[in-house]
C-alpha cells in the first residue's frame, strides 16, 4: 500500500507556522516511505477564503522545499459529491433534519450553562413525524442536517503519536450538522467533518496526521467513515506550539506567518529544521542540525512528543547562524544581492561582492543583519561618538596623517596586504604609539564607529572602490 497523506489548509489567512509543521510531518513520514503528500486547499467558507492566501500557503510550502505531488484538490470544486453523501446519509436514516432555531439552541446552552454542564444539542428533533416536519416548513423554518451519534458508542483509535484513544459519543456535543440552513427539501452548504471525510476518502488518504486540536474531530469523523461505509485512515496527532508561557502560539505572539520568519531574514533551512525539532526527538547520535532529506531518513511518530512544543526564539536564531555560516561565499552573495538591490547598492564586481559576503558571513545571525553590516561599504557612514573620542586619543591622528600622506603617495589599491600592515607599523612607530592604536584610529576613520568585522579585509574592500583615503581624510 502507497503511503498518501495530505495537507488541507484553509485559505482564511496565510501559512501559519502551525499549519507549515503540520506539512513538514507530512512531507517527512511521506518521504520516509515512499509515499505521496498531497494538499487540498479547504475553501468552504466562502467569506473568508481568498485567493491570495492560498498563492501565500502553496508559496511557504515551495520555499520551505515541502513539494507536493498531483495537483492541489479543491474543496469547493467537490460540492456535489459532499451533498450525495449527506443524501445517502438521510436515506439510510443516518441522518435527519432539524429545524431548531439558533435562538432555541442559545436556550439549550444557557440551561446546561446554568445546572453547571458543557454545551450540547439535545437530539430534540431527531425522529419528527413528517407531519411535524409539514408544521415547521409552513412556519417558514430552514432545516440544518444533522448526523446521529449515539451517547453510549464508543469510538476507539490506534493514534501514531497518542497511542490507544477512546471516546464516547456522549462527549460530543449531541447529533453533529453536517449541512447549513438550508430550504427543507435542499441539501444546505456541506460542513467541514463531512466533507473531510468525502474527500480523504476520495483522495485515498492512507494516514491523517495534523494537530492534536483535531482529536474530537477525528472521533466524529470515525462515525462518519463507519456510516459511510468507507475505510478509516490511520490517524497522527501532532502535538500543539506553545509560546514561552505555554500557551497555544497565536498571533499575538509576533511573529506566526511562515512569510514573515522569511521576511525577517530566516532560511527555510533553519525554519525547516526548527521546525522539525518543534515536536519530534532526534535519534541518539544525530546531530540537531539536518536537512529535512536527512530527518526524512529517520522520521517515526515514535519520537514524536505528545506534549506540546514550546517555541524558542534563541534556538531558531542558533540554527539560523549555523545555516548562513556553513554557506560558500557565493552561496551567500546570491541571497545578498537582492537585499543590497533593494538599499539600492551594487558590488563594483563579482569578486568585490563574493570578499564582503566573505568578511560579513561569520556574523550573521539573520540575513538581514547583513543591510546594516554592508551599509558602511556602499554609504559614507557618520563618525559616532566612540570613532571620535577614540580619534582623539593621544598620538592617534598623527599616525593616521602620517597612513594618509603614505597611502596618498603610493595610491594604494587595496591588493598587497603586505603593504598595508607595514604601513601601520610604520605610522605607530613615527607617532611613538602601539600599533594597536593605530588599528582602533584607522577602524574609527574608516567606519567612523569602533565595532565592525576584520580591519585589515575592511581596509582593503574600502580601498578597491576608492573609499579608504578620502573617508580618512575626511576625519582628519
Ligand atoms: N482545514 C482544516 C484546518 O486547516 C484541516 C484539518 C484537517 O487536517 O483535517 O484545520
Amino acid at each position: 500500500m502507497t503511503v498518501r497523506v495530505r495537507l488541507a489548509p484553509s485559505p482564511t489567512g496565510t501559512l501559519h507556522i502551525g499549519t507549515a509543521r503540520t506539512a513538514l510531518f507530512n512531507w517527512l513520514f511521506a518521504n520516509r516511505k515512499d509515499g505521496k503528500f498531497l494538499l487540498r486547499i479547504e475553501d468552504t467558507d466562502k467569506e473568508r477564503s481568498k485567493p491570495e492566501f492560498t498563492e501565500n500557503i502553496l508559496e511557504g510550502l515551495e520555499w520551505l522545499g515541502l513539494n507536493w505531488t498531483e495537483s492541489p484538490v479543491i474543496q469547493s470544486k467537490r460540492i456535489e459529491a459532499h451533498k450525495s453523501a449527506i443524501q445517502s446519509l438521510l436515506q439510510k436514516g443516518l441522518a435527519y433534519r432539524c429545524y431548531v432555531s439558533d435562538l432555541e439552541l442559545d436556550s439549550m446552552r444557557e440551561n446546561l450553562k446554568k445546572q453547571g454542564k458543557a454545551p450540547r444539542y439535545d437530539n430534540r428533533h431527531r425522529d419528527l413525524t413528517p407531519e411535524q416536519e409539514k408544521v415547521f416548513i409552513a412556519e417558514g423554518k430552514q432545516a440544518v442536517i444533522r448526523f446521529r451519534i449515539d451517547d453510549n458508542t464508543s469510538i476507539q483509535w490506534k493514534d501514531l503519536v497518542r497511542g490507544e484513544m477512546k471516546w464516547l459519543g456522549a462527549d460530543l456535543g449531541g447529533d453533529m450538522v453536517i449541512a447549513r440552513r438550508s430550504p427543507s427539501n435542499e441539501i444546505g452548504d456541506p460542513l467541514y467533518n463531512l466533507v473531510v471525510v468525502v474527500d480523504d476518502s476520495y483522495m485515498k488518504i492512507t494516514h491523517v496526521i495534523r494537530g492534536e486540536d483535531h482529536l474530537a474531530n477525528t472521533a466524529k469523523q470515525i462515525l462518519l467513515y463507519q456510516a459511510l461505509a468507507l475505510s478509516i485512515p490511520t490517524f497522527a496527532h501532532t502535538p500543539l506550539i506553545l509560546n514561552p508561557e505555554g500557551r497555544k502560539l497565536s498571533k499575538r505572539d509576533g511573529v506566526t506567518s511562515i512569510s514573515d520568519f522569511k521576511d525577517m531574514g530566516y532560511t527555510p533551512e533553519a525554519l525547516a529544521n526548527y521546525m522539525t525539532l518543534l515536536g519530534w526527538s532526534v535519534p541518539e547520535g544525530m546531530d540537531e542540525r539536518f536537512t529535512i532529506d536527512e530527518a526524512a531518513a529517520k522520521f517515526d511518530f515514535d519520537r514524536v512528543n505528545k506534549a506540546g512544543a514550546k517555541f524558542d526564539w534563541d534556538k531558531l536564531n542558533w540554527l539560523n547562524s549555523q545555516v548562513l555560516h556553513s554557506w560558500s561565499s557565493e552561496q551567500l552573495l546570491k541571497v545578498l544581492e537582492p537585499l543590497w538591490l533593494r538599499e539600492g547598492w551594487k558590488a563594483p564586481n563579482n569578486e568585490w561582492g563574493l570578499d564582503l559576503a566573505e568578511l560579513i558571513g561569520p556574523s550573521l545571525t539573520l540575513l538581514n543583519d547583513s543591510i546594516e553590516q554592508s551599509r558602511p561599504f556602499f554609504e559614507e557612514p557618520t563618525l559616532e561618538a566612540d570613532g571620535k573620542h577614540q580619534l582623539q586619543s593621544e598620538g592617534a591622528l598623527k599616525a593616521i596623517k602620517y597612513l594618509a600622506e603614505e597611502l596618498k603617495r603610493d595610491s594604494w589599491d587595496g591588493k598587497d596586504m603586505f603593504y598595508a600592515k607595514n604601513l601601520v607599523s610604520k605610522s605607530a612607530d613615527l607617532a611613538e604609539v602601539k600599533k594597536g592604536l593605530v588599528m582602533k584610529s584607522l577602524r574609527a576613520a574608516l567606519l567612523g564607529r569602533l565595532n565592525g568585522p576584520d580591519l585589515m579585509t575592511t581596509w582593503s574592500l574600502l580601498a578597491r572602490i576608492g573609499q579608504d583615503l578620502n573617508r580618512i581624510n575626511r576625519c582628519l
